[in-house]
Order: structure tokens, then sequence, then C-alpha cells
């Protein structure tokens, strides 16, 4: 006979981590107790030899999905003579704080039941269990329980009670445990408000097929759906939205229909079914019969699985395949209120399918890539948040206001870092409104006062401009590429100085101009810039970037002076020469053209001169199809000059233009003329590592910044720096883009005032 305690702290409480332990100490005939404290999960147990060691070996290895287990440690206590194994109540103390689990994807055991006729939650769409699951977008307050979250109004019927009090139930302590008698409930709805009558979802089956529109409300949202492979549903919803050509993410039935559109490698299969189920963006397959409008000009898709037992329900039927895209006018936050999204989305839906389960916190999906077999994330929300990032240190409470675009805001405290859902691009009321609602909600989770709050240097960033009108508390600026590669660093665990390789389109640079194409000694603290690309203009400001055949003249002009207007380029016929000639007034007198550094717009300027697209309609799709027709194969590169004896160093790449367009006269496909341009570009940003690595002897290079999205950018980088023996780092579990600043910005806070 043997008794020991054992302490687990991480992340395990709230998912089902004590019902857990009670299972299996039945199962291994341990006498004792548990309950949560402050500091996570105690266990005392009692037991023979083998028991207890079977049972301590298994913790962490049956543990729940979402358990996080940090430590587990077990002491010797002399025997009691326990006789029976029980949950004890928790301790509570004053300002407890604990981690509040994301929304979880239907379990496999729920799942059985949602399709088992002869239970009572057969076909119920909000079956759920202490390990799947709204959490929270349903939290309206803490502590985590029932009547603190949107399912208070929905008392219990004795059999749902029976199974939330009872230990060993999976549903013991399940806050949204609810059946078919007193449960959330559907309703369908036309564009009217009127009710249609008879079974919501085979209803909004016949209407999908007919290639209705519908909004339907899910977990963090509404999503528009349509047919996949209507191409008609698609099109219109497509006018509809507002929303020319940024691609639609697919929902597909299970993993084998993903499989009929998609190439699916064994990691994307398992990211595709993680708990998170983020949007996991796949190369799309020839014979892929999913219409072309869901994702024009690509030659990818971004595809999830059902994550709700009503997305279950409706993808269990001959519609395998539905377009699911945010509830959401243009730029707008996606809808989440049941009135509010009858009103948005009137114009866009025909019917709607809603419930009565409020959604509290919006939450978009999760959007993802594969790289080199780990999840490179897109955009981190859905599924993950409000996980914190574990830091390598304790930090104060500090408030990061995040970027502009693709917005996040974080909360640090202790040695967590709350990087918040995708809040969207803070360019109006709406998302400003969601944006402070969050941090006010974030703040309340998980008791934060911050201490003092960041800000990105852009004086006209919304977040900027909140941040800078709370009164009474420190505030400290953080450049944007700073910010950047700090949020590398931390997530990877590093300190010191590191190179960092910050490129993207657009980040307030220290000297006033737009930087983004940086190069930099950095470490927590500082941002030492070393080298950067060369300055050119860009004339109209946000208009540049709206429209890259501006970029593109630009460096005509800067490579060739008057002789671009000669040039026997595509580029030059289609741009008018009063077009021409004005754009070139402006960069001459200066009037609306700031200088930029900015790599993103000399990927846009590419784009423009092989005729792949002179306006945008999204944030980087010039850039993302150039990338997309670049053949791999070419080993070739054109040659650019790393200004060594200057302080920065200038990397100019005319002669990457000048090779460009030599090429294009000289007929070389576009798609060859694609897969040199990233190869120079990458060997450019290699060559600068190179020339920083033999002046300070630093061997660790971080990549962050939107620019590398570019998967084969970043592939040819990453290969290039680690076969000349450079340490190289970059993104897994935040953004690589503007989502990802809020981090850094919190952590070099941190540093200036209290490291
Ligand atoms: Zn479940
Ligand atoms: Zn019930």
């Amino acid at each position: 006979m043997k008794r020991v305690e054992i302490a687990i702290t991480g992340i395990v409480q709230g998912i089902g981590f004590r019902p857990f332990i009670y299972n299996l100490a039945k199962k291994n005939l341990i006498r004792g107790w548990v309950l949560n404290n402050e500091k996570g999960v105690f266990i005392d147990a009692e037991s023979e030899d083998g028991n207890l060691d079977r049972f301590i070996h298994d913790i962490p290895k049956l543990a729940p999905p979402l358990a996080r287990i940090e430590s587990l440690d077990v002491r010797s206590l002399q025997p009691q003579g326990y006789t029976t194994f029980e949950i004890k109540k928790s301790e509570e103390a004053e300002d407890k704080f604990v981690l509040i689990s994301p929304d979880v994807a239907t379990c496999d055991q729920c799942l059985s039941e949602l399709f088992s006729p002869q239970n009572f939650r057969y076909q119920y769409p909000f079956i759920n269990c202490t390990l799947c699951g709204p959490r929270f977008t349903i939290i309206q307050d803490i502590p985590y329980d029932r009547h603190k979250t949107t399912m208070a109004p929905f008392r219990m019927c004795p059999v749902c009670q029976q199974e939330y009090g009872n230990p060993a139930d999976r549903r013991f302590h399940a806050q949204p445990n609810a059946c078919p008698a007193c449960g959330p409930s559907l309703r369908l709805e036309d564009g009217k408000g009127e009710e249609v009558l008879g079974d919501p979802i085979e209803k909004t089956l016949n209407l999908l097929r007919k290639g209705f529109i519908l909004a339907i409300k899910g977990l963090g949202g509404v999503h528009l759906a349509c047919d996949a492979k209507n191409q008609n549903a698609v099109f219109t919803l497509r006018s509809r939205k507002f929303r020319e050509d940024k691609p639609f993410a697919v929902m597909c039935r299970d993993i084998a229909e993903v499989k009929k559109y998609c190439e699916v490698d064994e990691e994307e299969e398992k990211v595709l079914s993680s708990v998170e189920r983020p949007i996991v963006i796949l190369r799309k397959k020839e014979e892929s019969t999913v219409a072309h409008a869901v994702a024009p000009y690509q030659n990818t898709l971004g595809v999830m699985l059902p994550y709700s037992p009503l997305h279950h329900l409706l993808l269990n039927s001959p519609l395998k395949a539905l377009v699911m895209t945010s509830g959401n006018v243009s730029d707008e936050p996606i809808a989440y209120k049941n009135e509010e999204a009858s009103h948005r989305l009137r114009g866009i839906a025909d019917y709607f399918l809603f419930h009565n389960r409020e959604i509290h916190m919006r939450c978009d999906d999760s959007v993802t890539r594969i790289f080199e077999r780990k999840p490179y994330i897109l955009r981190r929300s859905r599924g993950y948040v409000p996980f914190p990032i574990k830091l390598p240190f304790p930090v104060e409470m500090i408030l990061a206001c995040g970027g502009e675009l693709k917005n996040t805001f974080c909360l640090t405290r202790d040695k967590y870092a709350f990087v918040s859902h995708h809040i969207g691009d803070l360019e109006n009321l709406e998302t400003l409104t969601s944006f402070e609602e969050g941090i006010q909600h974030f703040k309340k989770l998980f008791y934060i006062e911050p201490k003092a709050v960041a800000y990105d240097l852009h004086p006209d960033y919304l977040s900027t401009q909140y941040a800078l009108s709370i009164p009474d508390i420190p505030k400290i600026g953080v450049q944007h590429h700073h910010a950047h590669i700090v949020s590398g660093m931390v997530e990877n665990g590093i300190e010191g100085d590191v190179i960092g390789v910050a490129l993207d389109g657009t980040g307030f640079g220290l000297d006033g101009t737009i930087w983004g194409g940086e190069f930099a000694k950095a470490n927590l603290r500082n941002f030492d810039r070393l080298a950067h690309l060369r300055k050119v203009p860009m004339p109209g400001g946000s208009m540049a970037i709206k429209e890259p055949w501006r970029m593109a003249m630009v460096y005509l002009l800067e490579a060739f002076g008057d002789e671009a207007n000669h040039l026997s380029v595509d580029l030059i016929k289609r741009i008018d020469l009063q077009k021409r000639n004005i754009l070139k007034r402006m960069i001459e007198k200066r009037i609306n053209t700031p200088w930029t550094s900015s790599m993103g717009r000399l990927f846009d300027a590419t784009a423009s001169i092989l005729s792949v697209r002179d306006q945008v309609h999204y944030e980087g799709q010039a850039a993302i199809e150039l990338e997309m027709m670049a053949d791999h194969e070419v080993k070739e590169e054109y040659p650019f000059l790393i200004k060594k004896d200057e302080r920065p160093m200038v990397i100019d790449p005319i002669g990457v233009v000048r090779g460009v367009i030599r090429d294009l006269l000289e007929k070389i496909s576009p798609s060859r003329i694609s897969g040199k341009f990233h190869r120079s570009i990458a060997q450019l940003i290699i060559e600068t590592c190179e020339a920083i690595r033999s002046e300070e002897d630093l061997n660790r290079v971080v990549l962050s910044g939107g620019v590398f999205q570019n998967i084969t950018l970043l592939s040819f980088v990453t290969k290039g720096l680690r076969r000349l023996g450079f340490e190289v780092y970059h993104h897994h579990l935040v953004p690589t883009n503007d989502g990802g600043i809020s981090l850094g910005q919190a952590v070099i806070a941190h540093m200036m005032l209290f490291g």
C-alpha cells in the first residue's frame, strides 16, 4: 500500500480534467480525492504499488485533448486508509486566475450519439460534453460556470442535471450541457424574418441544394453558406458580398471528401482533424469540382472539417461541400447576433438558420498552412484563442494594441501572453467597437489590470489612437518591424541578439518613412536597423498599395529613367501615357508621395510588370498570384547590389527589375520569370544576412512580416540560410502577418519599463 500526492500544473481546468482523473482512479482502484486549486489540479491517491504507478503513468498519456500539462509532481505520504475516491469542492482563492478553454470541435463520442437513433440526443444540433463544445464564445464572466455563460437562460432538465452532477459522467460540469428537452433550438427564417415551418435542417438542405444562400449561425459567428459546387450560387454570393475575388473557405464532410478536391498530406490531415479545426490552405487538384468562383486565380483552396454538431448534420447529406465564409459585408466584422445578422446580411442571404444560444464573443475561423510539417498560422482565432502563448519569462501586466490590418491585441500576465482572437482590419467603427469590447472582456476574464500600454508608431492607426487615449498609464510606442521580430523570438523561446528580417507591406519607420524591407540586429529591447531595401517613392500613398501598376512604373523609372516609356512591354501599353505622366509629376513634385523601403511593394510592382494584376481587391493579392505562377525548378537569379559601405546598408534590387524586363522582352514565360524573381529575392535576403553575420557575429535569423506568408520565398530563404549554417526561426504559433505583432509589442514594452 502506498499513498502519494500529485500536483499538476498547466491547462488542466475547465476541460474535463477532474472527471478524467475520477474515472482513471476508479479504473486503477485508487482511493483518495482530487480537487482544483489555484495552481491547477491536486490529487491525493492511495492504492497498491502497481495500480498507483499505472495511474500516474497514464495521467499525461490519456489526458483530455485540451490539457497541457506543464508539471506533474509526485510526493510520497503516509497511507491514510481511504475507502472511496471523490471529487472535492475547489479551493477558491481571491483573484483566482485560471486559463479558459477555446471552443472545441465535437468529440467522437458525442458524434456517435448524434447519429444513433436510439440516443435521446439523436440529431440534436447542440450536443456536447466536457471534452467538446463551445467555451470561449459563450463565457460572459468568470468563474466559468453555467450561470455566467449564455447557457444561463436554459434550465437543465432532470436528465441533463443528473449528468452534470455525476462525477463519473462524461458531462460532469459540462457547462453547455443540453438536450432537445431543455436546450437551445434552431429556427429557420426567410428574408422577412418569418419562420419557415418544418424541420429546420431538412429545409435548409433543400434550400442549399436549390442554390440559395443561407446565413447559418455557428459557434463564433454567422457563416454565409452555399453549395460549393454550384457556380451560380457562389457567384451570386460573391457579388452580393462585394467580394470580387478573395477566396472563400469550403467546409467538407470528411477527409475523403477533401481529398477529392485537394492534395492532403499526413500533417495536413492531422491539422484538419485536430480539435482546433482551422481552415487549412491546401493545394487544389486539377480535377477539383468545386466551383471556380470559390477561389478564382488560386491554385489553393482553404478547407475545414465540420466542428459543431450542426455542421455535421448539414454535411451528413448529399451536400458534402459547402462554402462557409464569414457573415459580413466586405471588411466589417463577422455578424454574431441574430437581430444584427438579419439586419446586416439581409441583402446577401436568402434565408437565415438561427439558434437561440447567444454568442457572447465573436470568433472567426482560424486559418493555417503547413510549413515544414508544422502549422504556420495565418489567422489565430477560433479553436486556439484564448489559450495563451507561453513566454520564456514572467512579465508585467501589459496591454498591447496591435496594428491596423488583421488586428489582434495582447494582454500579458505572469508567463502568459493572451493574444486575442482575430479582430479584423481596424478601419471602421464596427471593428473598433469589437476591439474595445474584446479588450474589456479579456481584462475581466484573466484579472488583468495593465500597468502599461504598447502601441504601433503609426499615428493614424485607430489602435494607436485608442492606446494614446487611455489615461494615467505609461505608454510605449513600438516600431512595427521590431514587434514582428520579437513576436518571432518569444514564440520560439529565444533571447539575446538575433538578425531580424522583417519584410512586409507597410510599417511606420523611425525616420517617418514607410519601412518594410528591414534587416536589423534585434533583441527584446532594441532594433538596430543594419540594412534595408532601397527607398523608392510611393506615388499616391495608399493608392499605390491598391494599384500595383503605380509601383511597377516607379521601379521602371528607377531602372530605365524616361526610357521606361518606350519599353515594348504590355504594362506600358496598358497604362496610357497621360496616367504615366501624372504619376511622374507626382513623384517629381513629391505630391502625396512618401518614401518606402517595402518589400511588399516590390512584389506588387513585379506582379504588375508581369501583367498578373494592376489593381488588387484584397491585401497582398498581387503578390499571392505572383507566387502561384512561380516555376520552382528555375535555378537562375537576377543580379542585385548590396551597398555594404553605407550605414545602414542599402539593398538595391534595380538589377532584378532590369533582368525581369530583359526576360520579358525575350519572351521568357512569366512563370519562369516569377520563379527567377523569387530565387533572386531569397538570395538577396541570404546575402544580406551573411553581410550582417560577418560584421556582427550573429548566427540566428528570425524571419517575420507578411511577405513570409509567401511559402515559396520562405522555403527558399530557410533552406539557403541553413545551408550556410544559420539557425533559422520563423513563426508557428502566431501569424507572421500583422496579426502577430501585438505579442512582440507587449514583450518589448515590458522589457523597456520593467525588464
Ligand atoms: Zn463531446
Ligand atoms: Zn436536458
